[in-house]
């Protein structure tokens, strides 16, 4: 041991940072084995990448639950002098003993299973999806789910279980707070999606399923993501399956995205969405890298920057206003009988569909609480994993008006529970009533958005959120967080306004 009891809070401080910038430095060698995996990797190349993680991931364990590690933080926690650090020392001390506890609070043998169920489960998941078979995934499900609640039982034992789950995404966040929320946001979305149905006006998007050729494609979505903000000496854009943003470094975020010829908004929201991650990820504070002041709050407070670019700015008219020109100049062929009315008009489609991530930005909630509502049943044991279909069919049918024809388009469609990502989805839907509240409070501050991104200016409100977002890092969690940047508690009631406004005229409600 190279440390005792009589040793100044300084020199233990500056030693429990040195360590988890050091599991910081580990993990993002991970991070950079799963960007190289889904942008680059030869087909090939998957079997010793697994091998690469799986050696990565046990030097990584070890970093995070050394026992030395937890005896530092003990003694900081303890240590009154410690407690008179920058808030940003205070923060550190007490959220590295948090993860910390919960990390260690986890048997290796559960560590391990769950490790294991993790991949075997998302094999079967591919192979009952492709086959739209719920028996194949149904066994593995059923494990996991019981791994998930005797990981709960472990990590936060006086939560219950659902919230102690959602908690490893959204610290803090509680199921009566969040239901509340979402049954109010539900009431107002769904006779919303029923008048855009049965409405006489009605949005197209054929303007949008015209030739857009890839490199041109390439070209702009590039250049938008730049004017937003994005900072290429400090990120890269790049091709993939499954859009994702990931950071390797405090100047390294990576974005992807995916190209359709035949359907322009697939990558110009694909890369505005993830752009939005990045600027988040991009203005986080820089020195503190791997420690909480240096990291997200929350996966909804990341959701709430990438949805407010893609949605609250890049479906906005004056966006297009600004951006039609660029854009028929890219496309000279597809958008020569276009304005930019035209263009904003065919991305305000509201069409209930059977799958989430295809979903447009009204119905997409309704999709996000299905999935909340029903893990939750599950996890509390008041719906056996036998019964899931069923329930999953009836509720949707309840929200949409119509029944998944298969299970492939209904309940097999998400990854999410086969890859052990159980209470994630409310992130979702919690993101985009941030996005909604923060967007309204940034207005209120730096006056009209539409007239500034009209002439392409977005320096105002990316400075805002870099004010009031981006620099409190991990130091509050989302709801305080979001309380302290907009002087009010958070609420549905800003994205129910913001969907009305924009869908319901342009439906001529
Ligand atoms: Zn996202």
């Amino acid at each position: 041991m190279s440390h005792s009891d009589a040793q100044p809070p300084l020199d233990t401080f500056a030693a429990a940072v040195a360590q988890a910038r050091r599991s910081a430095v580990l993990g993002s060698i991970d991070a950079l084995l799963g960007w190289d995996e889904r942008t680059k990797m030869p087909p090939a190349g998957g079997s010793h990448r697994a091998d690469q993680a799986a050696a990565l991931a046990v030097v990584v364990h070890r970093e995070r639950t050394d026992p030395r590690q937890g005896e530092r933080l003990e003694r900081l926690l303890d240590d009154p002098r410690a407690r008179q650090g920058t808030p940003q020392e205070q923060a550190t001390i007490r959220l590295l003993h948090r993860d910390f506890v919960k990390q260690a609070r986890l048997p290796a043998r559960l560590v391990e299973e769950l490790a294991r169920t993790c991949v075997e489960a998302q094999q079967a998941w591919s192979r009952a999806r492709e086959e739209s078979s719920w028996p194949v995934l149904e066994p593995w499900l059923r494990r996991m789910f019981d791994l998930k609640r005797e990981q709960a039982a472990c990590q936060l034992p006086d939560l219950d279980r659902y919230d102690a789950l959602m908690d490893d995404y959204e610290p803090g966040a509680r199921w009566p707070a969040v239901a509340e929320r979402f049954a109010r946001l539900r009431a107002g979305i769904v006779p919303l999606v029923q008048a855009c149905a049965a409405a006489t006006r009605r949005p197209s998007d054929a303007l949008m399923r015209r030739q857009y050729p890839l490199a041109a494609q390439r070209r702009f979505c590039r250049d938008v993501a730049a004017r937003i903000g994005f900072d290429f000496d400090r990120g890269r854009l790049d091709t993939t399956d499954h859009p994702f943003c990931t950071t390797i470094g405090p100047d390294d975020c990576r974005i992807t995205t995916r190209w359709d010829e035949n359907f322009l908004p697939t990558a110009v929201y694909g890369v505005l969405h993830e752009a939005g991650h990045g600027l988040y990820e991009q203005g986080l504070p820089r020195d503190w890298f791997g420690l909480p002041p240096g990291e997200a709050a929350s996966l909804g407070v990341h959701e709430s920057q990438s949805r407010l670019w893609e949605n609250l700015v890049g479906r906005s008219r004056a966006f297009w206003d600004w951006c039609f020109p660029l854009a028929s100049a890219a496309f000279p062929g597809a958008l020569a009988d276009a304005d930019a009315a035209a263009v904003h008009a065919a991305l305000l489609v509201v069409e209930p569909s059977f799958i989430r991530v295809e979903a447009d930005e009204v119905t997409y909630n309704l999709h996000v609480m299905l999935r909340f509502d029903l893990e939750r049943a599950v996890v509390l044991g008041d719906l056996d994993i036998a019964d899931l279909p069923a329930a999953w069919n009836d509720r949707f049918e309840q929200d949409f008006g119509m029944r998944p024809p298969n299970d492939a388009v209904g309940v097999l469609q998400d990854i999410h529970w086969s890859a052990g990502l159980v209470g994630y989805f409310p992130t979702y839907t919690l993101g985009n009533i941030f996005s909604a509240q923060l967007m309204a409070a940034a207005e209120r501050d730096v006056g009209p958005l539409a007239p500034q991104f009209a002439t392409g200016t977005f320096e105002p409100l990316l400075g805002w959120m870099r004010r009031h977002v981006h620099a409190a890092g991990r130091m509050l969690e989302s709801d305080p967080l979001v309380e302290r940047a907009t002087g009010a508690p958070v609420s549905e009631a800003p994205l129910l306004a913001s969907l009305r406004a924009r869908y319901g005229v342009a439906h001529g409600l």
